[in-house]
């Protein structure tokens, strides 16, 4: 294409014509995604889990991602990923963008949660927010009045997580994991995802279903945190909270299947997941 063509050829009328949609998208389109946890205990750090959520949540198409670390020494920077920005809980606008919280939490996240619970439109809540939940009746009845708000929660339970969630154990939650995320969803009113080999998604009035896709590779330290993120930017691109549950956990498993055709013996690290995929695109159109 010369210059000359390409203005010979221009539509001139200021419509745009059929590319209007594509020219007037930009970063704000897709979303804000704002991720809390990374707590730092004495001589515990958890910043990486936080920063594997935020990863994904860039990678799986999210236009703006904020990470908030909870607690102190604070990052100022991926240098890995410096589209991620930084900021204190106090300066996230939590009811404009979709907060996922929970990842490497710690104890600090009990602290934060009265705050996020009732002022996140849009929540995801994995790990140490849903333990945090778990042990405190007043953030579960917190949790509780989210739905009749017409609020979107999506919990993201491993066995022991679920557990903690109904009192009971991890045998018992894995004896019947759609009983139990049933359980879980009818008591919180949320959309549940149950994770492991077979990840059960349900919801209030919803059917559940059972993923198909995901391997044993995705059984090391991340993964999980990695889906929370990819989560966070399923909703942020407006996809309804149980689809983009499903389609995300599915997604996410898919990425585990290709990785292991694809790099036969390699392991697959929650760091290449994040980051090593394209995003459902559809999702944004
Ligand atoms: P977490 O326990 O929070 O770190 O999350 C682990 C992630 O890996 C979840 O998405 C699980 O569903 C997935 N996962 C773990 N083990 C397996 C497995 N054996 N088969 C399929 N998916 C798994
Ligand atoms: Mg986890």
């Amino acid at each position: 294409l010369t210059p000359d063509a390409w203005l010979a050829g221009q539509d001139r009328t200021g419509t745009f014509g059929r590319d209007r949609a594509r020219h007037l998208s930009h970063k704000g389109t897709f979303g804000d995604v704002a991720i809390v946890g990374g707590a730092s205990a004495g001589t515990s750090h958890m910043a990486g889990a936080a920063l594997l959520a935020g990863r994904a949540a860039l990678h799986a198409g999210a236009g703006r991602v904020f990470v908030a670390l909870l607690g102190s020494p604070s990052l100022t920077v991926d240098p890995q990923q410096p589209e991620l920005m930084f900021r204190s809980l106090d300066a996230l606008d939590l009811a404009e963008q979709v907060v996922v919280c929970g990842c490497g939490g710690g104890d600090a996240v009990a602290t934060v949660l009265p705050k996020i619970l009732s002022r996140a439109k849009a929540l995801v809540l994995d790990a140490d927010g849903l333990n945090a939940v778990a042990s405190d009746t007043s953030l579960r009845a917190l949790l509780r009045t989210r739905a009749a708000r017409g609020w979107h929660t999506i919990l993201s339970p491993h066995p022991l997580e679920a557990a903690r969630l109904l009192g009971s154990t991890t045998a018992a939650v894995q004896a019947d994991r759609l009983d139990a995320a049933n359980r879980v969803a009818a008591q919180f009113q949320c959309v549940v995802l149950l994770k492991g080999s077979g990840t059960v998604i349900t919801a209030p009035g919803e059917i559940p279903v059972i993923n198909p896709t995901g391997n044993a590779r995705l059984a090391t330290a991340g993964t999980g945190d990695v889906l929370a993120g990819m989560l966070g930017a399923a909703l942020a691109a407006g996809l309804p909270a149980f689809e983009a549950a499903c389609r995300t956990v599915f997604r996410h498993g898919q990425l585990a299947d290709d990785w292991t055709t694809s790099h036969p013996g390699q392991v697959l690290t929650a760091c290449l997941l994040a980051q090593d995929h394209q995003p459902d695109l559809q999702q944004q159109q």
